[in-house]
């Protein structure tokens, strides 16, 4: 196979509530044949509605949708959540198609989830930063860190207590 061959990668990250999702549904939106797949392990689902048109895949594994996978370009929402993220997005991309991922790249003790750090670290991939606004009030100034504003057990736990925030504002979580 030729390196033309080979499908595009381009990953969005960024802290929660910076417009990642956005990004990669108006992406999935331009494109003919778009297949958004989602983290079953996303129990919440989208909080914005996916572009009329799209198929949308909810899965544990991405490589084993990338084994299976309908033609056109496909759009991962949430990316860390998968812990095959870059097999499968290797996957994909050897086979030619474009990938779009959006994810969080930092968890609220602002350490890299490894995954994401792999994926980004791709020499093909195109990472673009997407930031939000810092929420502590008063503040506003662009979000790089995700903050939990609530004791939670666990590295990854899903519930309404994260908040973006700038590097100035970020705290560790309330004990
Ligand atoms: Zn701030």
């Amino acid at each position: 196979m030729s390196v033309d061959a080979r499908g595009k990668l381009v990953v969005y990250v960024g802290p929660m509530f910076a417009g990642k999702t956005t990004a990669l549904f108006r992406d999935a939106a331009a494109a003919p044949r778009a297949c958004i797949v989602r983290p079953a392990r996303d129990t919440r689902g989208p909080r914005v509605a996916p572009p009329p048109g799209a198929e949308v895949r909810v899965c544990d594994s991405l490589a084993a949708f990338a084994a299976d996978a309908p033609p056109g370009a496909v759009f991962v929402d949430e990316g860390f959540l998968f812990d095959d993220l870059v097999a499968g997005a290797d996957a994909l991309v050897a086979r030619g198609v474009d990938v779009t991922v959006a994810t969080i790249q930092y968890d609220f003790q602002k350490r890299w989830f490894e995954n994401v750090r792999e994926l980004a670290a791709r020499p093909a991939a195109r990472v673009v930063v997407v930031a939000g606004a810092c929420a502590t009030p008063g503040c506003g100034a662009p979000s790089v860190y995700t903050r939990r504003t609530a004791p939670a057990a666990g590295r990854v736990a899903v519930g309404d207590f994260y908040a973006p925030a700038c590097a100035r504002c970020w705290r560790a979580p309330p004990e």
